[in-house]
């Protein structure tokens, strides 16, 4: 369990920094008495009962359901017709429309509690989906194995694609620590365990990740060869990547005035270069590549890159600091404070669709909502998964549904 841990605490560590700051924090500001998010619940005008026809206005968020491997400490993977999550070693499958997670094994003699199992991937960590196939990171920060397993989309015909282990050891390194898996790259840091006196005379052993050897990036279908070393650029952080739309964000800080603040990038694999997006605002957004979106000052703002131009969306009525998912039908904005355990959905002509509760299902937000499908948002806490169906918001009454895991 330790190295879940590990991994958690890696990824809240990067959702932190994707909200960090460094311009003043928002002012508590009031804005007019119409804008009270907890008043505007009830259906808009036009908006038909029982239908999901709150979806309207045009979303930057490309026509694919999508997982929030980006920003989610459960690790969650979109197929093409369910959801993949890895836990605890086993990979389990959702699909669309069930409301079951079952193993991801079709074995009918399998109890789905050994390593032959289909769902079994040893020390299991990311998960993605890419080109038909479902990936995993299948290693720990120091077992004897470290791998890319890619298997089809049912479980069956595990394949090793790489051993980073075996590629660490070439290189001198002594054991890998993988950032991330997305859009088809494995982001990972070839770690070596060092010697170094503590002052005292004694040694003390110290974990260089990247100092002396790197980070390294590999196509997950091994299609570009051997893993690639990445660009060591100045201002660049290490391993601070993941998907955002069609864009693969980077970010970095900048140190100023004794202080510090963010910056966005692009990534381009092909070319290992960076495209310079934005400033970080105070919270994070998604960042494609033509805007930010993102909640600033109780509204929610664009930024396009290329005019520098920052508009007014919409005022929100929210005051504090707002984190913003985007999704190809929807905006949803929710905030870390434990003063407000709210799901507040917008759609993309940013009017609010519902503000839903979600007091209880657990204390960190970012937790909670782990991604969607073409119907469904999916939370996850209280103990297990639970999802809000989409047809059901606009009305003020959207439920939360469990799902049942095998
Ligand atoms: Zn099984």
């Amino acid at each position: 369990m330790k190295k879940h841990g590990l991994w958690i605490v890696l990824l809240v560590l990067v959702l932190l920094a994707t909200g960090c700051q460094t311009t003043p924090s928002i002012k508590e500001t009031v804005h007019g008495e119409n804008t009270n998010p907890q008043e505007n619940t009830k259906p808009q005008e036009n908006a038909a009962i029982g239908t999901s026809d709150w979806i309207r206005g045009e979303s930057p968020v490309p026509n694919r359901r999508i997982g929030l491997d980006r920003n989610s400490p459960v690790n969650i993977a979109n197929g093409e017709n369910g959801v993949y999550i890895m836990k605890n070693d086993y990979v389990y499958y959702l699909d669309d429309g069930m409301d079951i997670l079952i193993p991801l094994c079709g074995r009918p003699d399998c109890t789905h509690q050994s390593s032959d199992c289909n769902a079994y991937v040893r020390d299991g960590g990311f998960i993605t989906f890419y080109d038909g196939y479902l990936y995993a990171f299948s290693g720990d920060f120091s077992e004897d194995s470290c791998k890319i397993v890619r298997m089809d989309p049912d479980g069956s015909n595990h394949v090793s694609v790489i051993d980073l282990l075996e590629f660490a050891h070439g290189l001198g390194g002594d054991y890998i620590q993988c950032w991330f898996m997305t859009e088809g790259y494995c982001f990972f840091g070839v770690v070596e365990m060092v010697e170094i006196d503590d002052g005292d005379g004694s040694d003390i052993t110290q974990h260089l990740q990247g100092e002396n050897i790197g980070n390294f990036y590999y196509k997950i279908d091994g299609s570009a060869g051997e893993p690639k070393k990445k660009t060591v650029q100045k201002e660049l952080p290490r391993g601070q990547i993941y998907s955002c739309g069609n864009t693969i964000l980077a970010f970095s800080n900048v140190p100023q005035n004794g202080g510090e603040y963010g910056r966005y990038w692009e990534w381009h694999p092909e070319t290992d270069t960076y495209t310079y997006l934005m400033d970080m605002p105070p919270s994070s957004g998604y960042f494609d590549d033509t805007a930010g979106y993102y909640h600033k000052d109780g509204a929610i703002c664009r930024y396009t890159y290329s005019t520098g131009q920052e508009e007014i969306m919409t005022q929100t009525g929210l005051s504090g600091k707002y984190h913003l998912r985007a999704f190809p039908d929807s905006i949803v904005l929710f905030t870390s404070s434990e003063e407000d355990f709210t799901l507040y959905f917008y759609n993309w002509e940013y009017e609010l669709v519902e503000a839903v509760s979600v007091d209880g299902y657990g204390k960190h937000m970012e937790a909670i909502l782990i991604g969607e499908t073409a119907d469904r948002f999916l939370l996850s806490g209280k103990g297990g998964y639970h999802y809000i169906t989409k047809s059901e918001l606009g009305l003020g009454t959207a439920k939360i549904h469990p799902i049942e895991q095998w």
